[in-house]
């Protein structure tokens, strides 16, 4: 289903009215987790008068240690919704688990992240591929782009063809920075299927100031758009907070890309 094969246009994916693929960029951009509804509203503010669309926020974290800080949970979603409503930005966050999908519904989102961790959790897929809701399914951190297909694969089987993939840098050799953000993936995706392919360069890189030549590079390369971490205050961000743009960065990546797309 989710192969060029099957369908030779490629797909446009509609989120609330909001196209993700076809000749629109679009970038989603947000804080790593939800904190405090202060802290949503003022990035919720600052992401939409940056010119951005879409907002993201995790309320479930996948953590690597199991003693910081795990998310808000439900209350966070309660809090993203609110903020995000006041600007009219559809909101995209993280399901990790089945048992709150019910929850994800009655909150609206917009968009259902499947992390890297779950890109291979299976009976999640399959779940999510029962509603009709859009899913951002990011690449495993050592996933192939057969292994990263055959998941969408997965949530299309079930019905659910609304599937964005997003490239959020792969496991290496090298150390010099969080991961390695595989550009030639768009090429090669843009090949073997019609659905649209974005980038988190947050993840990727992992320090802020790689973000904007690594966000440049991504839609030079012809993905269809971003996934950007930013925070109303970096510093202070409780996840993540090493690759956060500041609100100036933000609106100033968010500029500087406008340059490129017309270029193209
Ligand atoms: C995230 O987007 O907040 C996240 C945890 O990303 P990943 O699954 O790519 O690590
Ligand atoms: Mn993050």
């Amino acid at each position: 289903i989710v192969s060029r094969e099957s369908h030779k246009q490629d797909s446009i994916i509609d989120v609330r009215g909001i196209p993700v693929g076809g000749n629109q960029i679009q970038v989603i951009g947000g804080p790593c987790s939800v904190e405090t509804p202060e802290q949503m509203n003022l990035a919720a503010q600052q992401v939409s008068s940056a010119g951005c669309r879409l907002m993201r926020g995790g309320a479930f974290k996948p953590r690597t240690s199991p003693y910081t800080f795990q998310g808000k949970g439900r209350d966070g979603l309660g809090i993203f919704r609110k903020a995000a409503d006041k600007y009219n930005l559809p909101i995209v966050t993280e399901l990790m688990d089945v048992r709150m999908l019910d929850t994800f519904l009655e909150h609206d989102v917009d968009v259902i992240q499947i992390g890297t961790r779950n890109m291979q959790n299976f009976d999640l897929l399959k779940e999510v591929g029962r509603t009709n809701k859009p899913v951002i399914l990011k690449r495993g951190l050592s996933a192939t782009i057969s292994e990263w297909l055959m998941a969408a694969e997965y949530i299309a089987a079930g019905g659910n063809h609304n599937i964005i993939f997003c490239e959020r840098g792969i496991r290496t050799f090298e150390t010099a920075y969080r991961n390695v953000m595989d550009v030639t993936c768009v090429p090669v995706l843009k090949r073997e299927t019609h659905l649209p392919v974005i980038i988190d360069p947050s993840h990727a890189g992992g320090k802020s100031w790689m973000v904007p030549s690594l966000a440049r590079a991504a839609i030079a390369a012809g993905a269809d758009g971003l996934l950007v971490e930013m925070h109303p205050n970096p510093c202070e961000a409780w996840c993540d907070a090493d690759q956060a743009l500041s609100p100036q960065e933000f609106t100033d990546l968010m500029c500087s890309l406008k340059g490129i797309a017309q270029v193209i």
